[in-house]
């Protein structure tokens, strides 16, 4: 086999059938600029929009003989192999490269797992001879390679021309190259970042303000989504609490907006699913075993990429200003002179508490809420909390966050500042999301009941005569389909909304599948999925190899060829459901198969 990189822009392409592996073809191939041809008697949907939008040309009818020999370059996905052999005999007799979908024998070439990041492109390939490898290793390096490869990419073009200027010998430009590579690569972490302009310019050794007009010069032109894009700008907004549902809608319109989206891990399940491939997508939470970022590292990322001329979405866990480092954020980007704005976000420690069924005040049992960082009663000299005087006030509510190490001792310390060692007391793990766990119990008790619960962080405590009410005004827990987080069509929406409402977590995935959305599946365990077309099991499967997804995802699938492609592709615990299942229905199937 071997390997080329095909320039198809303005060459005819034809797709032959008009289901969801055409459909991927055609967009792959629009994507890159062809002039494509769909010729099926039917399509799906999305392929019947692209051809609204002018992005392609359809032919409702069969596949007519011979046709196939007038393009450049043929693909053929129907579910008749006749038909299949036919195109593929018209293309090959005729010196026309053609592939047929999950049919090596009728392929002249195939096509390589992709990894893209800009105009940086990873291809893996096994000669046919193994595609489930290359499925995986395409998650794999998906995974592991971050959203800061394209912008490196287009960092080390832009370093090249500089080079190629300076009109030096080969060998003195290799070593520039070098230069450039070994100080900007992770070669161990697979990590990359751009080198600032005056490290760049040390490298050339000419003077820095040369390079940061030349750099202006070069800002690659946003397309007009508004007429602030170009000019640097960074919304501080907050993700609230962890449920996508909690965001705001301002917050919302901002993310929808954005250029380049910053996300710590606490905000990582709220990025709406749908968000344009083209955002990029920093993340700088702790996430899959990656070191957090330092602080200062953010911020520069966020100077640097509002510099770039980006409209850049800072989401934060919450609010941005309640124990987020908002506040630094802010500061820097007014020293930087880089205009920004604040939207408030939902607090986990007054969300989490809702969902558990606690109101952090109420008329004459709490009329004072204090939030703070329980990292406080830790420390062992400034301590900037006054334990002895909340441990008198007894009207009033206490919530602490970043609690569940430091509990035993702030405990300790309301305790020996003689506060009441009955005071109701919980705490809440992952508040708002399918997995939220909680624990009620009492001020001198909560430490051991929390250990032998085993609440990990994140999680909030809260102190306080109202968290007595958690008993009846536990909601959330009560509703069917509480702790199940599914992956649901985004088209499928009066699914999503019934199963929101019965308490379910819904991740509104959009197919093809981009890159936000796996970001949100991979935020907190799948527990399972509904599928209502055999593309769609098609669309998943490639998705099941994500963080997120795991032997327990279940799935409920719609009709008999969706069951009986997901158990071809090896799918367990399948259930079956009726081809038109009914909202309500699927409600209490859900409930009866879960574990
Ligand atoms: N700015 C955030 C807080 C960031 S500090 C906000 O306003 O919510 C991080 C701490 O927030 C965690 O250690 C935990 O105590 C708390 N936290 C955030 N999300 C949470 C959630 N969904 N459930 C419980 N605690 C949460």
């Amino acid at each position: 086999m071997y390997p080329v990189m095909l320039d198809v822009a303005d060459r005819s392409c034809l797709v032959v059938g008009g289901g969801g592996v055409a459909l991927r073809k055609a967009q792959g191939l629009v994507e890159e600029g062809a002039r494509v041809t769909v010729v099926a008697p039917e399509v799906v949907g999305p392929l019947a929009k692209m051809a609204d939008e002018g992005r392609l040309h359809i032919e409702h009818r069969p596949y007519e003989a011979g046709e196939a020999a007038t393009y450049a370059l043929v693909f053929a996905a129907t579910d008749d192999r006749e038909v299949n052999i036919r195109v593929f005999s018209d293309a090959d007799g005729t010196g026309v490269w053609v592939n047929v979908a999950d049919d090596p024998e009728l392929c002249s070439f195939h096509l390589p797992g992709r990894v893209r990041r800009g105009p940086l492109q990873l291809a893996i390939a096994s000669a046919g001879e193994a595609p489930f490898v290359v499925r995986r290793l395409r998650q794999l390096f998906d995974r592991r390679l971050g959203a800061e490869w394209a912008e490196w990419v287009s960092a080390a073009s832009r370093f090249r021309d500089r080079v190629r200027e300076m009109n030096v010998a080969p060998s003195e430009q290799e070593a520039l190259f070098d230069r450039f590579f070994s100080a900007t690569v992770d070669a161990e972490g697979l990590g990359a970042r751009v080198p600032t302009a005056s490290e760049e310019a040390e490298w050339l050794a000419v003077p820095v303000d040369h390079i940061e007009s030349a750099g202006n010069d070069r800002q690659t032109p946003t397309d007009c989504r508004d007429e602030a894009s170009g000019r640097p700008f960074v919304s501080l907004v907050g993700a609230g609490p962890g449920c996508a549902g909690l965001l705001t809608i301002r917050g919302r319109q901002r993310l929808f907006q954005a250029d380049a989206v910053v996300f710590d891990r606490l905000a990582a399940a709220a990025l709406p699913c749908d968000l344009p491939a083209e955002t990029q997508l920093h993340a700088v939470g702790k996430i899959a075993g990656h070191h957090p970022i330092p602080q200062e590292e953010i911020n520069a990322l966020l100077v640097r990429l509002a510099r770039g001329g980006k409209r850049v979405v800072r989401l934060k866990g919450g609010d941005p200003y309640v124990f987020g480092r908002g506040g630094e954020e802010a500061e820097v980007l007014r020293a930087e002179g880089i205009p920004f704005e604040v939207i408030p976000g939902v607090t986990s420690g007054v969300a989490a508490m809702a969902w558990a069924g606690i109101p952090v005040t109420h008329r004459r049992e709490a009329v004072r809420l204090t939030l703070l960082t329980a990292h406080e009663a830790v420390k062992s000299e400034g301590q900037q909390v006054r334990w002895d005087l909340l441990a008198k006030d007894v009207h009033a509510t206490i919530v602490g966050y970043m609690g569940v190490t430091a509990l035993p001792e702030v405990v300790r310390q309301l305790l020996d500042a003689g506060m009441d060692p009955k005071t109701p007391a919980a705490m809440v793990e992952q508040g708002t999301t399918a997995a939220q766990r909680q624990v009620v119990s009492t001020l001198a008790e909560l430490p051991a009941a929390v250990v032998s619960a085993g609440l990990q962080p994140p999680a909030l405590f809260a102190i306080g005569p109202t968290i007595r009410h958690a008993e009846t005004l536990d909601w959330f827990s009560r509703l069917p389909l509480a702790g199940q987080r599914l992956v649901v069509p985004d088209a499928a929406k009066a699914v999503a909304v019934r199963l929101e409402e019965a308490g379910a977590e819904v991740v509104a995935v959009p197919f093809p599948v981009g890159p936000a959305a796996r970001v949100v599946m991979s935020a907190i365990p799948v527990t399972g999925c509904v599928v209502t077309s055999p593309s769609e099991v098609d669309w998943l499967h490639e998705e099941r190899g994500g963080a997120g997804w795991s032997d327990e995802t279940q799935s409920w699938c719609m009709g008999e060829a969706t069951v009986a492609r997901a158990r071809e592709r090896g799918w367990r615990r399948v259930h079956t459901l009726g081809e038109s299942t009914e909202c309500g229905e699927l409600v209490a199937r859900i409930a009866a198969d879960r574990r």
